[in-house]
Protein backbone atom coordinates (compact mmCIF):
# COMPACT_ATOMS: atom_id res chain seq x y z
CA UNK A 1 0.00 0.00 0.00
CA UNK A 2 1.49 3.22 -0.96
CA UNK A 3 0.99 6.43 1.44
CA UNK A 4 0.78 9.49 0.43
CA UNK A 5 2.78 11.38 3.49
CA UNK A 6 2.35 15.12 2.16
CA UNK A 7 2.41 18.15 4.27
CA UNK A 8 0.09 20.53 3.46
CA UNK A 9 2.49 23.00 1.93
CA UNK A 10 3.81 20.05 -0.77
CA UNK A 11 0.10 20.17 -2.21
CA UNK A 12 1.02 22.48 -4.97
CA UNK A 13 -2.04 22.85 -7.58
CA UNK A 14 -4.51 20.73 -8.37
CA UNK A 15 -3.65 19.70 -11.76
CA UNK A 16 0.02 19.15 -10.84
CA UNK A 17 -0.25 16.16 -9.40
CA UNK A 18 -1.53 14.19 -12.44
CA UNK A 19 1.15 13.36 -14.92
CA UNK A 20 0.02 15.83 -18.23
CA UNK A 21 0.98 14.21 -21.07
CA UNK A 22 2.09 10.43 -20.31
CA UNK A 23 1.97 8.32 -22.65
CA UNK A 24 -0.49 5.21 -21.31
CA UNK A 25 -0.97 1.86 -22.97
CA UNK A 26 -3.42 1.70 -25.18
CA UNK A 27 -6.53 -0.25 -24.63
CA UNK A 28 -6.01 -0.39 -21.49
CA UNK A 29 -9.40 -0.71 -19.05
CA UNK A 30 -10.57 1.44 -16.08
CA UNK A 31 -13.05 0.43 -14.43
CA UNK A 32 -15.30 2.46 -11.72
CA UNK A 33 -17.11 0.48 -9.37
CA UNK A 34 -20.17 2.31 -8.33
CA UNK A 35 -22.52 1.79 -5.56
CA UNK A 36 -23.79 2.66 -1.96
CA UNK A 37 -21.80 1.83 1.34
CA UNK A 38 -22.59 -1.83 2.06
CA UNK A 39 -23.70 -2.77 -1.67
CA UNK A 40 -20.42 -5.05 -1.74
CA UNK A 41 -17.74 -2.74 -4.40
CA UNK A 42 -14.96 -4.12 -1.78
CA UNK A 43 -15.97 -7.88 -2.45
CA UNK A 44 -16.25 -7.45 -6.19
CA UNK A 45 -12.91 -5.05 -6.88
CA UNK A 46 -10.74 -7.86 -5.24
CA UNK A 47 -12.07 -10.45 -7.47
CA UNK A 48 -12.16 -8.25 -10.34
CA UNK A 49 -8.84 -7.19 -9.89
CA UNK A 50 -7.52 -10.99 -9.16
CA UNK A 51 -9.18 -11.78 -12.57
CA UNK A 52 -7.84 -9.08 -14.73
CA UNK A 53 -4.75 -8.37 -12.83
CA UNK A 54 -5.32 -4.47 -12.18
CA UNK A 55 -4.70 -3.06 -9.60
CA UNK A 56 -7.82 -2.18 -7.61
CA UNK A 57 -7.77 1.13 -5.68
CA UNK A 58 -9.79 1.75 -3.00
CA UNK A 59 -9.95 5.40 -2.26
CA UNK A 60 -10.97 4.58 1.33
CA UNK A 61 -8.68 2.25 1.94
CA UNK A 62 -6.18 4.93 0.83
CA UNK A 63 -7.24 7.64 3.29
CA UNK A 64 -7.02 4.73 6.29
CA UNK A 65 -3.71 4.48 5.38
CA UNK A 66 -3.07 7.97 5.50
CA UNK A 67 -5.08 8.11 9.09
CA UNK A 68 -2.46 5.20 10.00
CA UNK A 69 0.59 7.01 8.64
CA UNK A 70 -0.53 9.63 11.11
CA UNK A 71 0.01 12.08 7.62
CA UNK A 72 -1.49 15.52 7.38
CA UNK A 73 -3.81 14.06 4.80
CA UNK A 74 -5.17 11.36 7.09
CA UNK A 75 -4.91 13.95 9.93
CA UNK A 76 -7.48 16.29 8.00
CA UNK A 77 -9.51 13.14 6.87
CA UNK A 78 -9.97 11.47 10.20
CA UNK A 79 -12.61 13.49 12.05
CA UNK A 80 -14.89 13.46 8.86
CA UNK A 81 -14.23 10.25 8.29
CA UNK A 82 -15.47 9.08 11.61
CA UNK A 83 -18.69 11.18 11.08
CA UNK A 84 -19.81 9.26 7.79
CA UNK A 85 -18.82 12.48 5.59
CA UNK A 86 -16.95 13.24 2.45
CA UNK A 87 -13.09 14.09 2.65
CA UNK A 88 -12.53 17.07 0.33
CA UNK A 89 -12.70 16.45 -3.49
CA UNK A 90 -9.28 18.46 -3.50
CA UNK A 91 -7.44 16.09 -1.47
CA UNK A 92 -9.07 13.36 -2.76
CA UNK A 93 -8.21 14.50 -6.00
CA UNK A 94 -4.71 15.13 -5.79
CA UNK A 95 -4.16 11.81 -3.97
CA UNK A 96 -5.94 9.61 -6.67
CA UNK A 97 -4.09 11.41 -9.90
CA UNK A 98 -0.76 10.51 -8.04
CA UNK A 99 -2.05 7.01 -7.86
CA UNK A 100 -3.22 6.20 -11.27
CA UNK A 101 0.34 7.74 -12.58
CA UNK A 102 2.17 4.53 -10.89
CA UNK A 103 3.65 2.47 -13.81
CA UNK A 104 1.44 -0.42 -12.44
CA UNK A 105 -1.65 1.55 -13.65
CA UNK A 106 -0.48 1.71 -16.62
CA UNK A 107 -1.95 -1.23 -18.24
CA UNK A 108 -5.90 0.01 -17.14
CA UNK A 109 -7.24 -0.07 -13.26
CA UNK A 110 -10.24 -0.61 -11.35
CA UNK A 111 -11.67 2.40 -8.65
CA UNK A 112 -13.26 1.67 -6.15
CA UNK A 113 -15.25 4.60 -4.08
CA UNK A 114 -14.11 6.82 -6.76
CA UNK A 115 -15.46 9.72 -8.02
CA UNK A 116 -18.06 10.23 -5.31
CA UNK A 117 -19.13 13.71 -6.85
CA UNK A 118 -19.53 15.26 -9.59
CA UNK A 119 -16.43 17.34 -9.28
CA UNK A 120 -14.38 14.57 -8.83
CA UNK A 121 -16.21 12.87 -12.19
CA UNK A 122 -15.13 15.58 -13.87
CA UNK A 123 -11.78 15.65 -12.55
CA UNK A 124 -11.08 11.97 -13.39
CA UNK A 125 -11.97 12.87 -17.14
CA UNK A 126 -9.66 15.18 -16.93
CA UNK A 127 -6.74 12.93 -15.46
CA UNK A 128 -7.73 9.74 -18.27
CA UNK A 129 -7.62 12.50 -21.02
CA UNK A 130 -4.17 13.78 -20.06
CA UNK A 131 -2.90 10.31 -19.54
CA UNK A 132 -5.00 8.93 -22.89
CA UNK A 133 -6.94 6.54 -21.54
CA UNK A 134 -10.10 5.09 -22.22
CA UNK A 135 -13.07 6.82 -21.03
CA UNK A 136 -13.81 4.65 -17.92
CA UNK A 137 -16.72 1.93 -17.61
CA UNK A 138 -19.21 2.09 -14.97
CA UNK A 139 -20.40 -0.69 -13.01
CA UNK A 140 -23.29 0.33 -10.33
CA UNK A 141 -23.96 -2.11 -8.04
CA UNK A 142 -27.36 -1.41 -6.71
CA UNK A 143 -29.05 -2.28 -3.59
CA UNK A 144 -31.79 -1.51 -1.75
CA UNK A 145 -31.04 0.93 0.87
CA UNK A 146 -32.75 -1.06 3.41
CA UNK A 147 -30.41 -3.43 3.38
CA UNK A 148 -27.58 -1.81 3.78
CA UNK A 149 -27.04 -1.21 7.31
CA UNK A 150 -27.71 -5.01 8.41
CA UNK A 151 -24.65 -5.79 5.84
CA UNK A 152 -22.72 -2.78 7.33
CA UNK A 153 -22.71 -3.28 10.88
CA UNK A 154 -21.97 -6.99 10.43
CA UNK A 155 -18.90 -6.65 8.30
CA UNK A 156 -15.34 -7.14 9.38
CA UNK A 157 -11.99 -6.89 7.38
CA UNK A 158 -8.79 -7.87 7.43
CA UNK A 159 -6.34 -5.46 7.84
CA UNK A 160 -3.64 -7.10 6.22
CA UNK A 161 -5.59 -8.30 3.25
CA UNK A 162 -8.35 -6.57 2.96
CA UNK A 163 -10.97 -9.25 2.25
CA UNK A 164 -13.87 -8.50 3.77
CA UNK A 165 -16.39 -11.05 5.68
CA UNK A 166 -20.20 -10.82 6.98
CA UNK A 167 -20.86 -12.51 10.23
CA UNK A 168 -24.14 -13.17 8.66
CA UNK A 169 -23.49 -14.36 5.53
CA UNK A 170 -19.96 -15.19 4.95
CA UNK A 171 -17.96 -15.32 8.22
CA UNK A 172 -14.42 -16.88 8.38
CA UNK A 173 -13.72 -20.10 9.21
CA UNK A 174 -12.83 -19.35 12.67
CA UNK A 175 -14.37 -16.73 14.68
CA UNK A 176 -12.51 -13.38 14.18
CA UNK A 177 -9.51 -14.76 12.11
CA UNK A 178 -8.97 -14.10 8.35
CA UNK A 179 -8.93 -17.44 6.31
CA UNK A 180 -6.26 -16.42 4.09
CA UNK A 181 -3.59 -14.88 6.51
CA UNK A 182 -4.53 -15.61 10.08
CA UNK A 183 -4.47 -11.85 11.20
CA UNK A 184 -6.76 -10.57 13.82
CA UNK A 185 -10.34 -8.92 11.86
CA UNK A 186 -10.89 -5.84 12.95
CA UNK A 187 -14.32 -3.50 12.31
CA UNK A 188 -14.11 -0.45 10.84
CA UNK A 189 -15.03 2.44 13.06
CA UNK A 190 -17.29 4.09 10.46
CA UNK A 191 -19.51 0.66 10.89
CA UNK A 192 -21.39 1.62 14.06
CA UNK A 193 -24.67 2.03 13.16
CA UNK A 194 -24.85 5.70 13.81
CA UNK A 195 -22.02 6.75 10.70
CA UNK A 196 -23.65 4.12 8.64
CA UNK A 197 -26.95 6.11 8.72
CA UNK A 198 -24.62 9.15 8.00
CA UNK A 199 -22.89 7.67 5.10
CA UNK A 200 -25.79 6.48 3.38
CA UNK A 201 -27.57 9.86 3.90
CA UNK A 202 -24.20 11.29 2.11
CA UNK A 203 -24.06 8.47 -0.82
CA UNK A 204 -27.91 9.55 -1.36
CA UNK A 205 -27.32 13.28 -1.49
CA UNK A 206 -23.83 13.55 -3.14
CA UNK A 207 -23.06 10.61 -5.06
CA UNK A 208 -26.26 9.11 -6.30
CA UNK A 209 -26.07 12.29 -8.51
CA UNK A 210 -22.81 11.23 -10.10
CA UNK A 211 -24.68 8.38 -12.05
CA UNK A 212 -26.35 11.00 -13.87
CA UNK A 213 -23.09 12.15 -15.25
CA UNK A 214 -22.23 8.71 -16.58
CA UNK A 215 -25.74 7.38 -17.44
CA UNK A 216 -25.19 8.10 -21.87
CA UNK A 217 -21.37 6.86 -21.28
CA UNK A 218 -20.27 3.15 -20.80
CA UNK A 219 -23.05 2.51 -17.97
CA UNK A 220 -24.13 -0.86 -16.43
CA UNK A 221 -26.45 -1.89 -14.09
CA UNK A 222 -26.07 -4.52 -11.51
CA UNK A 223 -28.69 -6.49 -9.46
CA UNK A 224 -26.11 -5.76 -5.97
CA UNK A 225 -28.43 -7.71 -3.74
CA UNK A 226 -27.31 -11.67 -4.85
CA UNK A 227 -24.81 -13.49 -3.91
CA UNK A 228 -20.64 -12.07 -4.46
CA UNK A 229 -20.67 -15.37 -6.97
CA UNK A 230 -23.53 -14.29 -8.87
CA UNK A 231 -22.64 -10.84 -8.89
CA UNK A 232 -19.43 -11.62 -10.46
CA UNK A 233 -20.50 -13.72 -13.00
CA UNK A 234 -22.79 -10.97 -13.93
CA UNK A 235 -19.60 -8.44 -14.22
CA UNK A 236 -17.38 -10.86 -16.29
CA UNK A 237 -20.72 -11.40 -18.84
CA UNK A 238 -20.44 -7.45 -19.08
CA UNK A 239 -16.78 -7.44 -19.41
CA UNK A 240 -15.64 -10.31 -21.83
CA UNK A 241 -17.38 -8.75 -24.56
CA UNK A 242 -15.65 -5.40 -23.94
CA UNK A 243 -11.77 -7.04 -23.26
CA UNK A 244 -12.11 -9.37 -26.67
CA UNK A 245 -13.59 -6.29 -28.51
CA UNK A 246 -10.65 -3.96 -27.47
CA UNK A 247 -8.12 -6.55 -27.49
CA UNK A 248 -7.16 -4.57 -23.56
CA UNK A 249 -3.37 -4.68 -23.09
CA UNK A 250 -4.26 -5.41 -19.50
CA UNK A 251 -6.62 -8.48 -19.66
CA UNK A 252 -4.63 -10.60 -22.68
CA UNK A 253 -4.28 -13.45 -20.07
CA UNK A 254 -7.90 -12.60 -18.13
CA UNK A 255 -9.69 -16.26 -17.54
CA UNK A 256 -12.77 -16.74 -16.36
CA UNK A 257 -12.61 -18.54 -12.75
CA UNK A 258 -14.20 -21.50 -12.56
CA UNK A 259 -15.11 -21.00 -9.09
CA UNK A 260 -16.11 -17.33 -8.23
P1 LIG B 1 -17.92 2.82 1.75
O1 LIG B 1 -18.02 2.78 0.25
O2 LIG B 1 -18.41 1.58 2.38
O3 LIG B 1 -18.50 4.06 2.35
P2 LIG B 1 -15.06 3.49 1.69
O4 LIG B 1 -13.98 2.71 2.30
O5 LIG B 1 -15.11 3.60 0.19
O6 LIG B 1 -16.40 2.86 2.25
O7 LIG B 1 -15.03 4.99 2.26
C1 LIG B 1 -14.93 5.28 3.63
C2 LIG B 1 -14.91 6.80 3.84
O8 LIG B 1 -13.75 7.35 3.20
C3 LIG B 1 -16.07 7.57 3.24
O9 LIG B 1 -17.19 7.56 4.10
C4 LIG B 1 -15.45 8.97 3.07
O10 LIG B 1 -15.40 9.66 4.31
C5 LIG B 1 -14.01 8.65 2.68
N1 LIG B 1 -13.86 8.59 1.19
C6 LIG B 1 -13.55 7.48 0.47
N2 LIG B 1 -13.50 7.77 -0.84
C7 LIG B 1 -13.80 9.09 -0.95
C8 LIG B 1 -13.92 9.98 -2.04
N3 LIG B 1 -13.77 9.57 -3.31
N4 LIG B 1 -14.23 11.28 -1.77
C9 LIG B 1 -14.40 11.71 -0.52
N5 LIG B 1 -14.31 10.93 0.56
C10 LIG B 1 -14.01 9.61 0.36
Amino acid sequence: MIVFSWGFADFGSVESASLSGVNRSEGGLVLLLFGPPGSGKGTQSGKISQWLGIPAISTGDMLREEIKAGSALGNAAKAIMSGGGLVSDDLVNRMLAQRVSAPDCAHGFLLDGYPRTVEQAEYLDRVLNEQHLESPIVLHLDVPMDALVGRLTSRRQCPQCKRIYNLLHQPPKTPGICDDDGAPLITRKDDSEEVVGERIRTYDEVTRPVLAYYQDRKYHQIRGDRSPGYIFEAITGILEPVIAKNGSSCCSKAVRPDNP
